[in-house]
């Protein structure tokens, strides 16, 4: 039967990187029926909001989307589309692995790194006001529930993928309160995952590590402010935006997304680099259940950016989007 999955093109470069994924995923021969839904900046004039409510609903009812990246409209009052994504449909675990690729050029090779990071609590609630005028106070929020799912979503995702340990990182030396509740959840959740490794380490002490020794570390789970710094700065290590791929996970829906933005300035040039939105799909595969047909995906993109013939500029090439994309298709079909 086939999957039926929102495919949310997005605006600037999101439709012609959206048409590089249909091509590779229609070479994997999986059966996938397309939702097409259409989001951000050019709906605006149409629908009076850049995210609106059908959008939402196909994604509630088909329980999956991948979506190209969206412009957020500076000064108009309207939210980020990915923010209200993850906010209404209660996206609490976002994904991003950072894997090194033979021919992307990184100062690191052995990089083999899964963020989870959520999505959801900390300072990131926003909740923040001015306390007269020369002050201001921003109010951070770390509940039990939320600490407790993010990190049973970080052991099952180590079990399924035959990882071995799971990093938790935190300030609790600190923040006593917030980041040791975090903490101390996330060792009582690991007691019922004796067969995966559990350690801790302190924000600052994890950013040195890894920079200095990133084989050292496997999965890594983090609340939601130092998911967000960690996760670029594991992006840095892997070679960058165009080869990173994330996904926002709940337990109602699945969002899969490139990490990079809509690159406006390229738009409708077929010139980006859709290695990350690929990589995306490879991880929405993994989440049908696709195991080969993800793995046949993973190797293909892996194959032709080593190759380094049918890459985009910024991979030193000067192959098109929809170029790049054939090629690993290609390559998929053997
Ligand atoms: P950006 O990621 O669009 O661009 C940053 C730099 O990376 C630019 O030089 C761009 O050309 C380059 N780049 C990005 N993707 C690339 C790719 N696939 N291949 C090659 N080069 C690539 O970041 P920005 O300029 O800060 O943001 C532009 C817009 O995107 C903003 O409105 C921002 O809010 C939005 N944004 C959306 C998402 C999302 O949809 N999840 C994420 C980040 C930013």
């Amino acid at each position: 039967m086939a999957h039926r999955v929102t495919l949310i093109p997005g605006d600037g470069t999101g439709p012609e990187l959206a048409q590089a994924l249909e091509t590779v995923i229609a070479a994997t021969g999986v059966d996938i029926e397309w939702d097409r839904q259409d989001a951000g900046l050019d709906v605006m004039a149409d629908y009076g909001t850049p995210l609106p409510e059908h959008v939402l609903a196909s994604v509630r009812r088909n329980r999956v989307a991948i979506k190209g990246p969206i412009t957020t409209p500076v000064g108009t009052g309207f939210r980020s589309v990915n923010v209200a994504l993850r906010k209404e449909l209660d996206l609490y675990a976002c994904l991003r692995p950072a894997q090194s690729l033979e021919g992307v050029r990184s100062r690191y090779h052995d990089v083999d790194l899964v963020i989870v990071r959520e999505n959801t609590e900390d300072l990131y609630a926003g909740i923040e006001h001015m306390v007269g005028e020369d002050a201001a106070e921003s109010i951070k929020i770390i509940t039990r529930k939320g600490s407790e799912r993010i990190v049973r979503f970080a052991f099952d995702y180590a079990r399924r993928h035959g990882r071995r340990k799971v990093t938790a990182v935190h300030k609790a030396n600190i923040m006593k309160c917030t980041d040791g509740l975090f903490l101390r959840v996330a060792g009582e959740v690991a007691e019922r995952y004796p067969d995966i490794e559990f350690e801790d380490r302190i924000v600052d002490n994890m950013c040195m590590q890894l920079v200095q020794k990133p084989e050292l570390y496997d999965v890594l789970v983090l609340p939601n402010l130092y998911g967000d710094i960690v996760s670029d700065l594991c992006a840095g290590l892997v070679g960058g935006l165009g080869v990173a791929p994330g996904a926002n996970i709940g337990d109602e829906a699945a969002v899969f997304e490139p990490v990079h933005g809509s690159a406006p300035k390229y738009a409708g040039q077929d010139k980006v680099n859709p290695t990350a939105l690929l990589r995306s799909g490879v991880l929405l595969l993994y989440h049908l259940g696709e195991d080969e047909a993800a793995a046949r995906m993973q190797e293909a993109i892996a194959a032709v950016i080593a190759e380094g013939k049918k890459v985009t500029y910024d991979l030193g090439g000067s192959a098109g989007t929809q170029a790049m994309a054939a090629a690993i298709a290609k390559r998929i079909g053997g």
